[in-house]
């Protein structure tokens, strides 16, 4: 039996039984690991007196029988750092956070270790909560993750004929392809999506073109769903929302 401990976000909570919880955590360097949060409900006598809600940070020990291969570990202490609750007095920044942690508990493996992941969600957590445009950070997030899955999107040439990307003409986007697509390759594919140079300037490189940051922000969100296999169901809630 394994004792780790770790520091974790909250990506999903399951209540299970009257007093226990199933829990998706991100730890910093064990990667996505699965954890049931044995009388965690109660109130008293417990060592996680306040419980654990989705979107808090915090370091945990949990065990485990065999690493790697656990279906669920056990939470054995949770120590609370920052807590999600903060983020439930502005229900943009709220649905922004729960956007990213759907995300991150789709696009990565269980225990397959992503620091730099980690601290890209504790800061985006940490932007919202100060007060950060929803939309704006989640478009940092958004790069943080791709990069951090290996597939972030090829943007500074054709992915169809590895040709620089012309000055001048349409521009389109393929998730399947992994990039940008000139005029002359675009028509031979039927997913695609055609974006503007101000959104491809935005996509490219932080801070550019302030004003293409939603426009941005949807072409990712259009790659990540079909990295997914689905639409993040946060998306349309937080878009009424903005
Ligand atoms: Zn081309």
């Amino acid at each position: 039996m394994a004792i780790i401990k770790d520091d974790a976000v909250i990506l999903r909570r399951l209540d299970y039984s009257e007093s226990s919880q199933v829990l998706a955590v991100f730890t910093r360097t064990h990667g996505k690991v699965r954890l049931i949060a044995k009388g965690i409900k109660r109130s008293t006598k417990t060592k996680f007196a306040t419980g654990i809600d989705l979107l808090d940070i915090g370091h945990l020990t949990f065990s485990a029988r065999n690493v790697r291969q656990e279906a669920l570990a056990t939470l054995t202490e949770w120590v609370q750092s920052q807590t999600g609750a903060a983020l439930r007095d502005a229900l943009d920044r709220l649905l922004a956070a729960q956007y990213a942690a759907f995300a991150a508990a789709e696009l990565t493996e269980d225990w397959d270790p992503h620091p730099v992941l980690y601290d890209g969600i504790c800061e985006t957590l940490r932007a919202l909560t100060a007060g950060s445009g929803p939309v704006s950070t989640l478009l940092v997030f958004q790069r943080c993750l791709l990069q951090e899955i290996g597939s972030f999107p090829i943007l500074d040439a054709c992915v169809g004929c590895q040709r620089p990307i012309p000055a001048q003409g349409d521009l389109y986007f393929s998730s399947l392809d992994g990039g940008l697509l000139c005029r002359d390759c675009e028509s031979a594919r039927s997913e695609k999506l055609a974006i503007d140079r101000a959104t491809l300037a935005c996509m490219s490189e932080e801070g550019a073109a302030a004003e293409s940051t939603t426009s941005a922000f949807h072409v990712f969100d259009y790659h990540i769903s079909h990295l997914m296999g689905k639409p993040n169901p946060l998306l349309r809630m937080l878009m009424s929302a903005c």
